[in-house]
């Protein structure tokens, strides 16, 4: 049964218009930073001069500037919506496949398979991704499908999909995460056939979303697991809070690859970063932050992302050690 009262209003909705707006014009100093991704060629046909930013807030109020409605493809931030499936699925029995340690080397490197027996460091990069969409595709006959289902349902918007043109891009020139899935299935880490997955694993990071639906779609990381419709009203409990704050713990320190220390130092906000340019940030107890700008750093994050996170951060005083 859904409480129907008002919930209070946050004390941070009267501002976050003109902080919004201030960041959106700051950033603009930053374009030509970064790069575009190429590795996936459909990727370096994105504009890209643009720059958007959504915030939800749990009392259901949403704020967004720029290209917040603007759909972008999510990449890397689908592996947080598989990795919440997967655990909903599996609980505990998933740290058999795949462990919860930041990598500190890149998202998509195949070094430490080597050393770890085929054990991904963690289910935000590629290995650990790889390993849960394994997983996925033994449970669902049609993990596009499931996925966008639960997708849909948590961002309130039964339009969303994947773009096909991208997911063929990616699956045409994926030899290195192939490479990753024989190399856990030599150490009996994969169960079905690599090219099955990979294929599944490029249509999941081809979704598309904008900065208003990843902000929403997120929103029960910040409320205790429950989701939260977009007038504030609580619906369904998506996860339990206990699996809300370890979401989010790994969020902290595995979200944004291997520059996972300097964001939790600069921005100190459980984050998922995807080469699409995306990231979304958990403020646990307040809401959710999308931000969107193509050009990405040497490590595949967004530069004027990290830069709009980081002065959100500070013109707000958000961190996830003030809950
Ligand atoms: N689909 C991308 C890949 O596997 C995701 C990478 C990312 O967003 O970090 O390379």
């Amino acid at each position: 049964m859904r409480a129907m009262s008002e919930p209070t209003p946050h004390p941070l909705r009267d501002q976050l218009p003109a902080i919004l707006a201030q960041i959106e014009t700051e950033a603009q100093a930053l374009w030509g930073q970064g790069k575009v991704a190429s590795y996936i060629p459909a990727l370096a046909e994105v504009n890209p001069r643009q720059f958007g930013m959504a915030v939800a807030l749990t009392d259901g109020s949403a704020h967004s500037v720029g290209h917040a409605q603007v759909p972008f493809s999510l990449q890397s931030i689908t592996k947080l919506f598989t990795f919440v499936l997967a655990l909903k699925a599996l609980g505990d029995d998933l740290w058999k496949r795949v462990g919860r340690e930041p990598s500190g080397a890149a998202f998509n490197s195949i070094v430490q398979l080597e050393t770890e027996n085929g054990i991904p460091r963690n289910p935000f990069i590629n290995a650990g991704a790889l390993v849960i969409t394994d997983v996925l595709t033994s449970r669902y006959a049609h993990l596009d499908y499931a996925l966008l289902g639960a997708l849909r349902r948590l961002a309130d918007e039964p339009n969303l999909h994947w773009n096909a043109r991208v997911a063929k891009s990616e699956r045409d020139t994926a030899h290195r995460n192939m490479a990753m899935a024989y190399f856990m299935k030599s150490h009996g880490n994969f169960v079905n056939p690599p090219e099955l997955v990979l294929d599944n694993y490029c249509c999941q990071c081809a979704t598309e979303m904008s900065c208003a639906q990843l902000a929403q779609a997120t929103m029960f990381l910040a409320n205790d697991g429950r989701d939260l419709r977009p007038d504030g009203q609580a619906d369904e409990q998506f996860l339990s809070p206990d699996e809300a704050r370890r979401v989010n713990a790994l969020m902290l320190t595995c979200g944004a690859y291997d520059a996972a220390g300097d964001f939790a130092y600069r921005i100190g906000l459980p984050i998922k970063t995807g080469v699409g340019g995306g990231m979304v940030a958990i403020a646990p107890g307040v809401g959710t932050i999308a931000v969107w700008a193509p050009e990405l750093d040497a490590k595949g994050n967004s530069v004027l992302g990290a830069f709009a996170l980081e002065r959100l951060v500070q013109l707000t005083g958000l961190s996830h050690t003030t809950f």
